[in-house]
C-alpha cells in the first residue's frame, strides 16, 4: 500500500528471543508491581462502612439549631434569605403566642422554613448571615432521591434533635457545631 506521506518510519521487527517468547519475565515484572502495591497503604476506602474524616471547614447538609432547652433559635428574620446567592430558603414568618416560650427563643419564630437543597451550593452565606445562630452547614451529605420536591427540605427535616428527648442527638448535631468554631 502507497504511503500518504514521506514522513513513514519503517519499524524493523525483530524475532523474539526464547524468554520473551515464554513471557516469563513479563509476568515476573507485573507480578512485582502488584507485590509493590499489595504493602502501600490503600488509597480506596470500605465505605459505607468506613468514612473518611470531614474537614473542619465542610460545609454539608444545613442545621436549624435548638438552644440548650430545646427551643428553637430561628427568630425568621429572613437574614440567610436575603444573604443566599441562590435563592434556595423561604420562610414564613409567626408571633409566638402566650405558654409557647419553651417551643421558640424569640417572640417570632419560622412558622414555615424550606431550603431548596437543588438550588443550594453550600456556600456558608445563611450561616455568616444568621444573628442568632440558628442555621449552620454540617458534616452530612444531602442524601440522594428520586424526585425533585424530596431535595425541598423543610423545618422538621433540618431541626436538630430536641435535647430534652434526644439528648445524644443533640450532642452529637452540637459537637460538630463545636468543631467547627475551634477552626
Ligand atoms: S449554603 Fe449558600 S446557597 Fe445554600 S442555602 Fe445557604 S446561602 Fe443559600
Ligand atoms: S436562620 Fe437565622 S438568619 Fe435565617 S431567618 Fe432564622 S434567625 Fe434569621
Amino acid at each position: 500500500m502507497e504511503a500518504l506521506t514521506n514522513r513513514v518510519k519503517v519499524m524493523e521487527r525483530k524475532p523474539m528471543t526464547f524468554v520473551e517468547k515464554i513471557y516469563l519475565w513479563n509476568i515476573m515484572k507485573g507480578m512485582m508491581i502488584t507485590l509493590k502495591h499489595f504493602f502501600k497503604k490503600k488509597a480506596t476506602i470500605k465505605y459505607p462502612e468506613q468514612k473518611r474524616p470531614f474537614s473542619p471547614v465542610w460545609r454539608g447538609l444545613q442545621i436549624l439549631n435548638r438552644d440548650e432547652e430545646g427551643r428553637e433559635r430561628c427568630t425568621a428574620c429572613g437574614l440567610c434569605a436575603v444573604a443566599c446567592p441562590a435563592e434556595a430558603i423561604t420562610m414564613e414568618a409567626a408571633e409566638r403566642e402566650p405558654g409557647e416560650e419553651n417551643l421558640y427563643r424569640e417572640e417570632k419564630y419560622a412558622a414555615k422554613y424550606e431550603i431548596n437543597m437543588l438550588r443550594c451550593i453550600f456556600c456558608g452565606l445563611c450561616e455568616e448571615a444568621c444573628p442568632k445562630d440558628a442555621i449552620y452547614l454540617s458534616e452530612t451529605f444531602t442524601p440522594s432521591n428520586y424526585t425533585r420536591e424530596s431535595f425541598i427540605y423543610n423545618k422538621s427535616d433540618l431541626l436538630i434533635p430536641d435535647p430534652k428527648t434526644d439528648p445524644q442527638g443533640f450532642a452529637k448535631a452540637r459537637g460538630n457545631r463545636a468543631k467547627k468554631e475551634e477552626v
